[in-house]
């Protein structure tokens, strides 16, 4: 090819265009992300108005694009040769793009241009490339084809891509601040966790665990959930949080043991909320899933807690949360063995708690200190945070 052999990767934002004049935050933002991501990697990028462009290394270039289909923010990709905008250069290279092509089907040609002050409008490209095809032996149909090159024409570069990939979507990680996530390692809540950082959330983890020393929950699968988690975004934090005090201080409480467990764990993220600059807490509940998580005890759980509690997977149904699971890859992990704490708790909860009750409870058993006791002797693990 006579231009620029070099691939690059052209990436596209989707929904940030909606942002108005906090778009270029939000672009930032991305690129930072990028740069986390392509830790090690050899590149170079570039901020347009529309898109990204990084011009990884021959080395690289695999890594980078696998890369990229790990990003929130992104709504496509694509992998990319770079011409003049000239329409001679685009229909030179276009065609040797086709020609190395190892589908010998016919081609669907599609040109766009973004920048509108060329001398050539689109309608040229696609009847100029079509005929030099044509003398090249390439074949070409709008309708029946078996493969597309697209052709986009910006003020000083031209791109010729065959190969475009849906990205993640969503918004890039932080550029909604942080939230805590209440983290127990089954199956609901890392696809809850990855449903945050999808609008863009960074993720501050609570476990509250049931052993003497933290070190076994440090070493379990919540910290390799989290590590598979952490594909999506590097920077994140733990908190592993004992739950022998509540254990001994939710001794008589029967039948609402696990509504107040659940609600000591509310009262534990809240008050990390100020620390970590956050009013959300989100959790992995889905409505009428257990017995627990039913429309009263939910209420009752969450009362006077001065937070936005959002629950992503309250509408969910439980095929619907393991197929996203197996697709975001936590699934395999979360189905390992694990003494969780909600385990050893009573094990017929109450279904229609009484919120007063709730409120009666917790004040005999002191719930707040014990939960801020719990807390102080948080042990906390930093992936990278700042
Ligand atoms: P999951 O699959 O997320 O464990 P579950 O279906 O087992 O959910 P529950 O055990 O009732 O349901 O937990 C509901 C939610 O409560 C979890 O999604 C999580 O947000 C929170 N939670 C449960 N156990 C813990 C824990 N040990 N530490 C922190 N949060 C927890
Ligand atoms: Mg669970």
């Amino acid at each position: 090819m006579a231009a620029n052999e070099q691939r690059i990767i052209i990436i596209r934002f989707g929904e940030l265009w909606l942002r108005g004049k906090n778009r270029n935050d939000y672009i930032n933002i991305l690129i930072e992300n990028i740069g986390s991501k392509f830790t090690g990697l050899k590149y170079k990028i570039e901020k347009h108005y529309d898109k990204i462009v990084v011009r990884p290394t021959k080395s690289s270039f695999d890594e980078a694009l696998r890369r990229t289909g790990f990003l929130f923010g992104i709504s496509a990709y694509e992998i990319a040769y770079e011409t003049e905008p000239k329409l001679a250069s685009i229909v030179r290279d276009s065609c040797a793009v086709m020609k190395n092509a190892n589908d010998r089907g016919a081609f669907r040609i599609n040109a766009h241009r973004a920048y509108k002050q060329h001398k050539f409008n689109s309608e040229d490209i696609v009847k100029k490339l079509a005929d030099a095809a044509e003398k090249m032996k390439i074949r070409v149909s709008p309708k029946q084809y078996s493969q597309e090159i697209f052709i986009s024409v910006a003020k000083d570069a031209a791109y010729i891509s065959m190969q475009k990939f849906r990205g993640l979507g969503g918004l890039p990680v932080g550029s909604s601040g942080r939230c805590i996530i209440l983290f127990s390692g089954g199956i609901d809540s890392p696809v809850a966790a990855w449903l945050a950082m999808k609008r863009g959330m960074e993720p501050v983890y609570v476990h509250m665990h049931a052993f003497p020393d933290a070190s076994d929950a440090i070493n379990s699968k919540i910290a390799r959930l989290i590590g598979i988690l952490s594909e999506y975004h590097e920077n994140y934090r733990i908190y592993y949080i004992p739950t022998h005090r509540f254990q001994v201080s939710a001794l008589k409480t029967g039948r609402y043991e696990l509504v107040m467990l659940k609600r000591f764990m509310l009262k534990a993220a809240e008050l990390l909320l100020k620390r970590e600059k956050s009013s959300m807490i989100v959790t992995g509940e889905s409505l009428g899933q257990v017995a627990s998580q039913t429309q009263s005890n939910l209420f009752s759980e969450e009362q006077e807690i001065n937070a936005s509690i959002i629950r992503p997977l309250v509408c969910f149904d439980k095929s619907e949360i393991i197929e996203l699971a197996k697709k975001i890859g936590t699934f395999d992990e979360s189905v390992k063995q694990y003494r969780d704490v909600c385990s050893i708790t009573a094990r017929h909860p109450v279904i229609n708690s009484d919120p007063k009750a709730v409120l009666r409870i917790e004040k005999e058993m002191k719930l707040d200190s014990v939960a801020a006791a719990a807390v102080k002797s948080a042990e906390i693990v930093d992936g990278s945070i700042s």
